[in-house]
């Protein structure tokens, strides 16, 4: 995990390795082979797939959509094709992000043309009609995974006003956060007068990570209306943000990324079709900061940046909260901000846990995380579940400190699934 601590108390600190990647010029990666396009509904209702083997399908065409309408108010969830090309079959993949998943399988053919795009004008939508547009585009925020209308969705409900558009990019070897700022200011300006739009607010804040090995001047690059805020410290920074700027959490934080997307929604009318991934490591020869049409399968990206070492570990995200992968046709997905390639991830043995309470004070979300791992291990699940797993971010500061080099946040993380569920299952029971 390379983690090197030097600070204690409520954040982590952690040697940065991201100058690489950051420094070098933003690069989009060729589909070398098929695509694979997951299709699910980040929402949690069934989809299904409209296309079959040899259909043709333009870029921004339908792939699947949700069976049946959900109750998120706005309408039914649908998979746009990120590629022109012909439809080679469905597959059933496993993947980090997804779990169990079924793919349209996509050979590239650019002589298909892609569908023509509607661009709209933001002065003269209404609120619904911006959050009409954002849901239509598909938006997953890379911040938490989410879909943005359902976050949009949300902050309504609780009448929040204030967004935070999010590039702190606290991990040791991922900057794909502020290269997107850098290179993008003025979309994600612009994408954060959209969100405003669908809250009906407010006003708006911009949080970059600063450290020693990069620094985002204001004269050099241009972030429109908006004066960035740049934040310096440990691991996780938003804690730390948060803490400082909206101790009552009445904001809408929003990734960078889906900020750049809601503004291309509007302004092209296209959905999210790609990613900008840091693909960086201790054995990848060139790293970088890529585009990346989503779907492509990670050994195209692989490819394309060359690798100088064994590469023992292949991790979708970053080292804190990312998972290895040892299918290389697992593709790169909507919030997908790092691929890290390690030959080695340098932890002590694991040993049992000594209770010294490092992953509890670290935590962000104050859970007490030993005495839910504690329950995990001797089975004894939902004891485990009602210490709080809900409220995990899985920011993974848990398990970079802990001395015996315990999975604290992948236990914290399944606790939150089963929470989740048995909070669902009485919601419906409820209703
Ligand atoms: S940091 Fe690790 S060893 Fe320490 S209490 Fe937490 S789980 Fe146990
Ligand atoms: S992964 Fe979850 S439990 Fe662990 S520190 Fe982060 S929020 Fe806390």
């Amino acid at each position: 995990m390379n983690v090197s601590i030097f600070n204690t108390g409520k954040y982590v600190g952690l040697e940065q390795h991201k100058e690489p990647a950051f420094s070098a010029p933003l690069n989009s990666v060729p589909l070398r082979g098929n695509a694979y396009v997951p299709i699910y509904d980040p929402y949690g209702g069934n989809m299904r797939p409209v296309v079959r083997d040899g259909d043709r399908c333009a870029r921004f065409s339908l792939l699947a959509r949700t069976t049946k309408p959900h109750s998120n108010q706005i309408g039914p969830s649908w998979v746009m094709s990120p590629v022109s090309g012909y439809v080679q079959g469905i597959k059933t993949m496993e993947h980090p992000m997804l779990g169990r998943v079924l793919c349209v399988v996509i050979r590239p053919d650019s002589s298909v043309p892609p569908l023509p795009t509607t661009p709209h004008s933001l002065n003269a939508m209404t609120e619904d009609g911006v959050l009409r547009a954002i849901h239509q585009a598909g938006i997953i925020d890379e911040f938490d995974h989410r879909p943005l209308t359902e976050k949009i969705l949300q902050a309504k409900e609780r009448d929040i006003r204030e967004v935070a558009a999010i590039a702190l990019d606290d991990s040791p070897y991922v900057s794909s956060a502020l290269k997107t700022v850098s290179e993008f200011g003025m979309e994600v300006s612009d994408g954060i007068n959209v969100v405003l739009k669908a809250l009906d607010g407010g006003s708006a804040k911009l949080a970059i990570y600063d450290c020693d090995e990069i620094h985002m001047d204001a004269e050099k690059y241009s972030f429109g209306f908006i004066k960035p805020i740049k934040m310096r410290g440990g691991f996780p920074l938003i804690s730390k943000f948060k803490h400082q700027y909206y101790p009552k959490g009445n904001f809408l934080p929003v990734g960078v990324q889906a900020l750049r997307s809601a503004a291309q929604a509007l302004s092209v009318g296209i959905p999210q079709t790609n990613s900008i991934v840091t693909v960086s490591g201790d054995c990848v020869k060139h790293p970088g900061n890529l585009v990346v049409v989503n779907g492509t399968p990670i050994e195209d990206v692989l490819r394309f940046v060359g690798v100088n070492k064994v590469p023992n570990y292949v991790i979708f995200g970053d080292t804190m909260t990312g998972n290895t992968v040892s299918d290389l046709q697992t593709p790169i997905v909507a919030g997908t901000r790092a691929i890290t390639v390690m030959n080695s991830l340098s932890r002590p043995d694991k040993t049992s846990c000594t209770r010294c309470g490092k992953c509890v004070t670290v935590c962000p979300m104050d859970l007490p995380v030993y005495e839910a791992m504690r329950h995990y291990e001797r089975g004894e699940i939902d004891e485990a579940s009602q210490f709080g797993a809900e409220y995990c971010s899985g920011c993974g500061a848990c398990s970079a400190v802990c001395p015996a080099s315990l999975e604290t946040a992948q236990i914290m993380r399944n606790l939150k699934k089963v929470k989740l569920k048995l909070i669902e299952r009485e919601n419906s029971k409820g209703n």
